[in-house]
């Protein structure tokens, strides 16, 4: 599995498939349950750490692929098959002149994998445009369509990643765009613009500075650069109430950085709490790491194993533990590793 997956480790599958159709998937299930082997759903491998022994399943590969802007109006919906590169159809929908997803440029991956954990980044997810998935339920054996208060979306979560885990395959996915300005929201990508002197942002031009910021930080994957060998940030940001933000300042003899959300609490990067407790950017254990860009990304330095990543995943967790009482959760799936402890461990929530 290591050459289907950024992080480059992972045994082998002990069967494999590719779905071009939602009839390929279907009778892909249908194999499963009459065989009785579990199935493992891959994309484009960006969010997954598979074990060094792999994966006792059918892996199976959706690869449907499929783009269908419909008619222009105020808004347009835009159909795309779950194996489409994510980032094309971001660059079409941008060069169409239609709004909603130009802060997720970049991100790797396929679309079906996007509702999977509503991805999202600089001040949009994509629970803001999905409008339906069209999906393969498991349960009933049948195709169905879910509208976006079905998927459950929550912060890097929906139904999909969480009590409904493996029971629907994401076949196509329906988004509605609109006609209008781009999203500047996120400090980053305002200062960005007005560095580049660009006053009255176009779509354009916010794909190219979400672009060139996640350049900097390793987060585009690209094989030249080592920094990107990575599942993109390995932690998630932990949101905690206003007192508890206090305490973490205290902690440092300072102030804790935190984005304060709707509900007034506050949401820590994990970044910062993962270098507060020893881990820079750049450091070094074993054949794995951390990106020498970006604390948050676990990268694998080339000959690395999952369990050199989940043991450094395990050690950054206690030590972020024991320094300021945050248990941070891990943000990729976790493929054949059964019951692993560890893997128990980075996984686990707690408030
Ligand atoms: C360099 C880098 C940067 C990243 N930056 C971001 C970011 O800014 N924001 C962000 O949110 N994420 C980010 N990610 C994580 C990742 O790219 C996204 O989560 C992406 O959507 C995963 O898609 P995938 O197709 O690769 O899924 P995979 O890794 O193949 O699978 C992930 C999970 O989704 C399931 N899945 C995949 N496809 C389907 C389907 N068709 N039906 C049902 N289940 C499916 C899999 O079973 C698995 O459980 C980054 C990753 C990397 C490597």
């Amino acid at each position: 599995m290591a050459p289907l997956t950024s992080l480059h480790v992972g045994g082998p599958a002990r069967w494999f498939a590719q779905a071009a159709t939602t009839e390929d998937v279907a009778a892909a299930c249908r194999w499963c349950a009459d065989a009785d082997v579990p199935l493992c759903v891959l994309g484009g491998g960006t969010n997954m750490v598979v074990a060094d022994r792999g994966a006792d399943a059918l892996v199976l590969q959706v690869a449907i692929r499929g783009v269908d802007f419909g008619p222009r109006g105020s808004s347009t919906s835009l159909r795309l098959g779950a194996g489409e590169p994510w980032d094309d159809a971001v660059s079409a929908a941008v060069s169409r002149d239609l709004a909603g997803l130009e802060c997720l440029s970049g991100i790797p991956g396929s679309a079906g994998g996007t509702p999977v954990q509503n991805v999202g980044a600089y001040g949009q997810d994509v629970a803001q445009t999905i409008v339906g998935v069209t999906a393969f339920d498991r349960a009933s054996g049948e195709i169905v369509m879910l509208n976006a208060s079905d998927c459950q979306f929550g912060y890097r979560t929906s139904r999909f990643k969480s009590k409904d885990q493996g029971r629907f395959i994401v076949c196509e996915v329906l988004f509605e765009l609109r006609v209008g300005p781009p999203t500047v929201t996120y400090p980053d990508v305002a200062d960005h613009l007005a560095q580049s002197k660009v006053a009255t942002p176009v779509l354009q031009d916010v794909r190219n500075a979400v672009l060139a910021i996640r350049k900097g930080k390793g987060m585009v994957i690209d094989p030249e650069d080592p920094d990107t060998r990575s599942v993109g940030s390995f932690f998630l940001n932990p949101v905690v109430d206003s007192a508890r933000h206090a305490e973490l300042g205290q902690v440092v003899e300072g102030t804790a950085p935190g984005f304060v959300l709707p509900t007034g609490q506050v949401k820590v990067p994990a970044a910062w709490l993962i270098e507060q407790s020893g881990f820079g950017r750049g450091y070094q254990a074993g054949a794995v790491g951390l990106s020498a860009k970006h604390p948050l990304a676990i990268v694998n330095r080339g000959a690395g194993t999952a369990r050199e990543i989940v043991a450094l995943a395990r050690t950054i967790k206690q030590r972020v533990i024991d320094r300021f009482g945050i248990w941070l959760r891990a943000e990729p799936v976790f493929v054949g590793f059964g019951d692993d402890p560890d893997v128990a461990f980075v996984k686990e929530a707690r408030s």
